[in-house]
């Protein structure tokens, strides 16, 4: 951070937005939460120095987080995010009419409450009877889970140092894949395929050692975040997963409040490149 820029230097590169002015910042027990006003991208949240949100472009990640892994189950009723304290996420689950419930679990309450002052249009379902909004550890939360409790498990988390590191091992997916019930679906955000390939793929190796059925592969873009090609990667608790709810899909893309997903960008988002190909069969 400069006098006008906000950079994140990650793997040898930087990117950068261009600021008017700081709205805020504050040191929680946890993470640097700062807020900032950009020329071009409206908000801009940063946490701990990485870009986490910005007005602009949020949509692509909190869809895609959301929209493939609910149409990939065939009734979901009961959903947990683990992180997601923006409510971003939270705000597409909810589009769902047959969802029941939601737990948002996220460690930090400063990023909820500068989401509710500086992204108000993420926080707009948070008052939903459906939604529960809690603030304490997601790994404790999976831990003290009930057996076969949850249709879909939704990690928006940070990367995996600090807070979020207890997040991408081999005992948070045991505890998530026992607490999912049958039909349930896990789902990731599994950084950049680019960039992160390594720690993709330790993903992946876990998720499967743990028990985890089928995985299946999610891609869309983000340009805040390191490399603007970003994933999630999804884990089917039995069975394989085998299509997907296209005409539900379908249906709430054409309710015309969503910006990229619908059922095409499903099915596109999954294709996978080559080397990613390669990769996963080598696995
Ligand atoms: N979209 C972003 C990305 O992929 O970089 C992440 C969004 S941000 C909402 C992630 C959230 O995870 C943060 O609010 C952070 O407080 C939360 N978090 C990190 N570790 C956590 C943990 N152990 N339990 C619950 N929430 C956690």
């Amino acid at each position: 951070m400069n006098d006008e820029w906000c950079n994140e230097i990650n793997n040898g590169a930087a990117f950068g937005l261009k600021i008017k002015r700081k709205l805020a910042s504050k040191q929680s027990d946890f993470q640097l939460v700062e807020m900032y006003e950009t020329e071009e991208f409206g908000n801009l949240m940063m946490l701990d120095g990485c870009t986490m949100v910005s007005s602009r472009e949020n949509f692509l990640y909190h869809e895609m987080m959301s929209h493939p892994a609910l149409f990939s189950h065939p009734n979901p009723k009961n959903v947990v995010i683990i992180g997601g304290g923006d409510c971003g996420t939270l705000r597409e689950v909810l589009r769902h009419k047959g969802v029941e419930s939601v737990h948002q679990i996220d460690i930090d309450k400063v990023v909820t409450e500068m989401a509710e002052l500086y992204f108000p249009e993420l926080c707009e379902k948070n008052n939903d009877p459906r939604a529960h909004i809690l603030f304490d550890d997601g790994i404790k939360f999976m831990a003290d889970a009930a057996d076969e409790s949850i249709d879909i498990i939704i990690v928006d988390s940070t990367d995996p140092v600090g807070p979020g590191e207890g997040l991408f091992n081999h005992a948070f997916y045991t505890n998530c894949l026992r607490a999912l019930r049958k039909d349930g679906v896990f789902v990731q955000q599994s950084e950049s395929p680019l960039l992160h390939l390594p720690l993709l793929m330790d993903m992946r190796q876990a998720m499967l050692d743990v028990g985890f059925s089928d995985l299946k592969h999610v891609n869309f873009p983000q340009m805040i975040y390191p490399s603007g090609w970003w994933s999630g990667t999804m884990a089917k608790k039995s069975g394989q997963f085998d299509g997907f709810r296209e005409a539900d899909a379908a249906e709430l893309a054409a309710e015309g409040d969503l910006q990229y997903y619908n059922a095409e960008m499903h099915k596109a988002s999954q294709a996978l490149p080559n080397f990613l190909a390669k990769a996963f069969k080598d696995q």
